[in-house]
């Protein structure tokens, strides 16, 4: 996985430790560093960082989205990125 991520502009340490019977993932914004449970499967742990972005995004653009509509996003997005792994490499030069 990513260690670094950009998200607007802001660069977010990821790291793999935080605490799985709480949570599969964390995110601060202040801190500028979002957390993934290690010891999960991959394709959950992809999930738990597209949940966690959609968090940063939703607090640094005060978007004010509740957390269901967090989830919802995050259902939907990682749904379209396991069914086309290559749609990121779409227009990327070969
Ligand atoms: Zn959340």
């Amino acid at each position: 996985m990513l260690k670094k991520i950009k998200i607007l502009g802001c660069e977010f340490r990821v790291t793999r430790d935080v605490d799985t019977r709480k949570y599969l993932g964390y995110c601060c914004v202040n801190k500028q560093h979002i957390k993934v449970a290690k010891g999960i499967h991959p394709k959950q742990a992809q999930a738990a960082l597209i949940h966690e972005v959609l968090e940063a995004l939703n607090s640094m653009l005060r978007l004010g989205m509740p957390h269901r509509t967090i989830v919802a996003l995050e259902t939907g997005l990682n749904a379209v990125v396991q069914d086309n792994p290559k749609l990121l490499d779409l227009w990327r030069k070969k």
